[in-house]
């Protein structure tokens, strides 16, 4: 993860064209969901997730033109974010969020998608008065929504598999959130369930966005939809799609 920086596309000629050409098959992708969903394609923003990949892709993906990138583990971002530092990005955290890393996290994410519980809000608050540049601009967060089946739940908590909040709880949170100084609340993300149809998942995940989005307006959010399932996260309203192994290859562990 460190080092291969500084390389330009000129360096790893055939990783950006590579990069590019994955980019444009998901980018039609997108623009393909939103015309069947009578859908303008600006509604969509691609987040690409960059996980377990070096910063010498990031840099290839900025510049062929990608502003956001998801990271989901503290300590492999914020390396890659300083070592990208000089390049005009959105960079959004995704994972799961410790406690005890909701600080750190907060002073280099931009986005926080991954908020599930009423303890982390203040500390990711406080954590953008640390923030260098850009003053006291509020983090911008999202409410993780957890779409398991309620008695799968345990289950898939057991195997470490899912987190979020459960969807009827979604809404108090996200006003807690909202009333947290120092955070914008955006709206919500998930990740539909591993198994069934991503379909029903993600129609239960725009009841929760409606709602939050009649106790906080500014939430207008939806975070949702992957490599596998981006059509239907579109179909269902998705504002924001997290794209990694589409884009980026397959991740050479688990992640
Ligand atoms: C890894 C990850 C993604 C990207 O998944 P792909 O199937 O590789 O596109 C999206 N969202 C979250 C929360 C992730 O952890």
């Amino acid at each position: 993860m460190t080092g291969s920086g500084a390389g330009t596309a000129a360096d790893h000629p055939a990783r950006g064209a590579e990069l590019m050409a994955n980019l444009a098959t998901v980018d039609r992708r997108i623009a393909e969901a939103c015309a069947a969903a009578a859908r303008p394609r600006h509604e969509v923003t691609l987040v690409v997730v960059t996980k377990f990949f070096p910063g010498s892709d990031v840099r290839l993906l900025a510049e062929a033109g990608v502003r956001h990138v998801g990271e989901s583990r503290h300590q492999e971002a914020v390396g890659k974010r300083e070592e990208c530092r000089d390049l005009d990005l959105v960079w959004h955290f995704i994972g799961g969020l410790q406690s005890n890393k909701a600080a750190a996290v907060g002073a280099w994410a931009d986005v926080v998608q991954s908020v599930d519980r009423a303890k982390l809000l203040p500390t990711l608050g406080r954590a953008t008065q640390g923030r260098t540049g850009g003053g006291a601009r509020p983090l911008d967060v999202l409410v993780q929504v957890d779409l398991e089946p309620a008695n799968d739940v345990a289950a898939a908590r057991g195997a470490g598999g899912r987190s979020g909040v459960r969807p009827a709880d979604a809404v108090a949170l996200a006003c807690r959130a909202a009333a947290t100084d120092g955070l914008r609340l955006r709206g919500v993300m998930a990740v539909a369930p591993r198994d069934g149809d991503p379909r029903a998942a993600f129609a239960t995940l725009a009841e929760v966005a409606t709602e939050v989005r009649a106790a906080v307006p500014d939430a207008t959010w939806v975070s949702a939809g992957m490599s596998g399932d981006l059509e239907e996260a579109v179909a269902a309203g998705a504002t924001h799609v997290r794209v990694g192994t589409a884009v980026l290859g397959n991740r050479p562990a688990r992640g």
